[in-house]
Order: C-alpha cells, then sequence, then structure tokens
C-alpha cells in the first residue's frame, strides 16, 4: 500500500510525547527474532514483561542481521495481541523514498503511531561504508522530516551521550544531534552507557541550544560479557575497565554475572532520574529477568509516576 498523507486508524495509541510529559516512562526494547526458537524466546519475553505496563515497547529494525520482514511483523503482533504500546525503530538504509513511503504507510495501518527514525548501519558491517540509496535518504533528520509531513506520527531520533563512533567529535556531533531535534523529533532515546555524567553533559548541552527534547536514557542490564562487549565495541560505548574487571572475576557463574549486571544497571538508572531523565529504555536482548529485577529494584520511583 502506497500512502501519501498516511492516518492513523481512529481511537489512536498514545504519543510518547505526551507520555513523557506525565512522568518518567519505561520501557523495553526487543530485536526481531531470526529462528523459530528466537522468536519463542522473545514471546515469552513480552508475555513475561507485559504484566509490569511498560510505557512503551520498542523492536530494533535490520540490525545486527535480523530482517525487516521481521520488524514489521513483531511490530504488528504487539500492536495487534498485547497491551502493550508499539514503538517501530525505521532506518533509511537501502531504502528508497518510495519505500520509506510504503513502510510508514503499513505501520500507519496497523495502528503504530509512534516511530523511532534512524539512519541506520550497513548491513553486515556496522562499522562499514555507508552508501546512500540512490532515490534514499543520507540522514536521520531527513526521515524525521518524512515521517513527519507523512501523518501524525510521533517522532524519536537517537542520541550518543559518548558521541556516535561516525562523528570526528563530541561537539560536532552534538550539533548534528541538535539539528535533528529541530528537524522536528518530539523526543530522544541514547545509545547504552555507563556513566550518567555522559548524559547530563548530553542534556545541558542542548538545554543551552535552546532545545526542548526529550532525552530518555538507554540503559543495558549486563547478562553476558562477551556480548556487551561487543556491543560496546560497535556502538563506540566505553565499557569501564572496573566493571569488566568485576565480570571477568565471575565470567563462568551466569547468575553472579546477572546480579552485577542488575546492580549497576539499578544504580545508574537511580542516579539518571536523580539527574532528571524523563524515563529509562531498557534494552532486554529478549530477557526478561535482569530487566524485571531491575524493575523491581526501581519500583518506587515507577510508583510515584504511576
Ligand atoms: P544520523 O543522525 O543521520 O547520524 C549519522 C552520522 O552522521 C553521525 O555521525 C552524525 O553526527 C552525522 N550527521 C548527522 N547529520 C549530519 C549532517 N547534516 N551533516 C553531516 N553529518 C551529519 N540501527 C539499526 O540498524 N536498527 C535499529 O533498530 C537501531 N536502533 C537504534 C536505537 C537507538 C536508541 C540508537 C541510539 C541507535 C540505534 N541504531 C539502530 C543505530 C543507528 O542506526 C546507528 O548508530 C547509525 O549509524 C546512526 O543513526 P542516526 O539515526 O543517529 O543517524
Amino acid at each position: 500500500m502506497t500512502l501519501g498523507t498516511a492516518s492513523v486508524m481512529p481511537g489512536q495509541p498514545a504519543a510518547i510525547v505526551d507520555l513523557l510529559r506525565e512522568g518518567p516512562t519505561f520501557s523495553f526494547e526487543f530485536f526481531p527474532p531470526k529462528t523459530p526458537k528466537g522468536e519463542e524466546t522473545l514471546w515469552q519475553a513480552i508475555r513475561e514483561l507485559e504484566p509490569l505496563q511498560p510505557s512503551f515497547v520498542s523492536v530494533t529494525y535490520g540490525a545486527g542481521g535480523s530482517t525487516r520482514a521481521g520488524t514489521v511483523n513483531t511490530t504488528d503482533r504487539i500492536a495487534a495481541e498485547t497491551t502493550l504500546l508499539p514503538l517501530a525503530h525505521f532506518t533509511a538504509v537501502n531504502h528508497s523514498v518510495e519505500e520509506l513511503r510504503n513502510l510508514i504507510g503499513h505501520f500507519a495501518a496497523g495502528g503504530v503511531r509512534n516511530i523511532i527514525a534512524l539512519r541506520g548501519d550497513p548491513p553486515g558491517d556496522p562499522l562499514g561504508e555507508w552508501t546512500q540509496h540512490p532515490q534514499g535518504l543520507k540522514y536521520a533528520y531527513q526521515l524525521v522530516e518524512l515521517i513527519k509531513s507523512s501523518g501524525d506520527f510521533c517522532v524519536g531520533v537517537a542520541a550518543f551521550p559518548e558521541k556516535h563512533p561516525r562523528s570526528p567529535d563530541w561537539d560536532t556531533c552534538t550539533q548534528h544531534f541538535i539539528e535533528k531535534c529541530r528537524a522536528g523529533a518530539d523526543y530522544a532515546i541514547t545509545q547504552f552507557f555507563f556513566d550518567w555524567q555522559d548524559w547530563v553533559r548530553l542534556r545541558d548541552a542542548v538545554d543551552a541550544a535552546g532545545v526542548d527534547v526529550p532525552i530518555i536514557p538507554g540503559v543495558m542490564p549486563v547478562t553476558n560479557v562477551k556480548q556487551i562487549k561487543r556491543m560496546a565495541e560497535l556502538s563506540g560505548a566505553e565499557f569501564p575497565a572496573d566493571l569488566a574487571r568485576r565480570l571477568q572475576a565471575v565470567a563462568e557463574d551466569a547468575d553472579a554475572v546477572r546480579a552485577i549486571g542488575v546492580e549497576v544497571a539499578t544504580e545508574l538508572s537511580q542516579r539518571l532520574l536523580a539527574e532528571g531523565a524523563p524515563g529509562i529504555h531498557f534494552i532486554t536482548m529478549n530477557r526478561s529477568t535482569a530487566t524485571r529485577e531491575v524493575w523491581q529494584n526501581l519500583r518506587p520511583v515507577a510508583a510515584r509516576s504511576a
């Protein structure tokens, strides 16, 4: 289906920007499964996290070798079969503007109103050369403009408290982020990071530029040392040496690794909320246990915001 101007269905879902005005949001990120076993694991996590009534849940798009159809199907199914509010990740990689419009129309038809607009990384090697589709877009801000001009969508963008790995320096990165906000972004979600001061520095720079876009910190409870180190390498996040040492010391004991991951993610989230973070977005890696444990630890804050 092609839609010039997509209209979201009647009785339309909440916009994340409105939820952010009501108090801290708590949200979960999933990735689309590649195998039937992965599908089972994801849906078990979704069903176990659903009773926590998160503000919204997101599904990544085309990242880590996953298929786009997987993203669209998972997002559609969350919208149709659960009580959860879905946020669709959406990238410009290898899409013409016409294809992007079609997908925006598909999301609208499925009742998805919240989209996070991303440039995306090259498939295969995320740090490889970025090539623009001949009829496509080059930067995420252009996707923000396209989605905003296509209907009543609430559009998020990515933020990088430690700077994007492709940016020459922090100031340039932050300036481009501010321009992306000015292009119409309603809010941002950050790459995961471990030092709360990185988020404060970004928030203050954006405030100083007179831009009032809430920046939700992305928090990843560490449950698997190797996996997180690899993700940190790809995302440019600094993996703290003392945390690495603590985790290495118990690397063979999955429960002990998770306990440290939960403790660190809890302390980081508590500090960020105390500093005024508008919410916490948990990167779950499609597992529910660690996220539920951090959530339990944060419950007094979550209850206050309910
Ligand atoms: P952009 O904002 O376009 O920035 C890309 C680079 O270009 C940056 O270095 C930026 O500083 C620079 N830049 C921006 N504007 C300009 C300009 N006007 N002139 C010159 N340079 C400019 N990837 C996926 O593939 N799928 C996902 O689902 C996914 N989800 C994510 C969710 C979150 C919360 C985050 C933080 C990242 C996610 N990513 C995902 C990764 C993201 O797609 C990559 O990090 C990508 O390289 C950058 O995306 P962006 O939207 O920030 O791009």
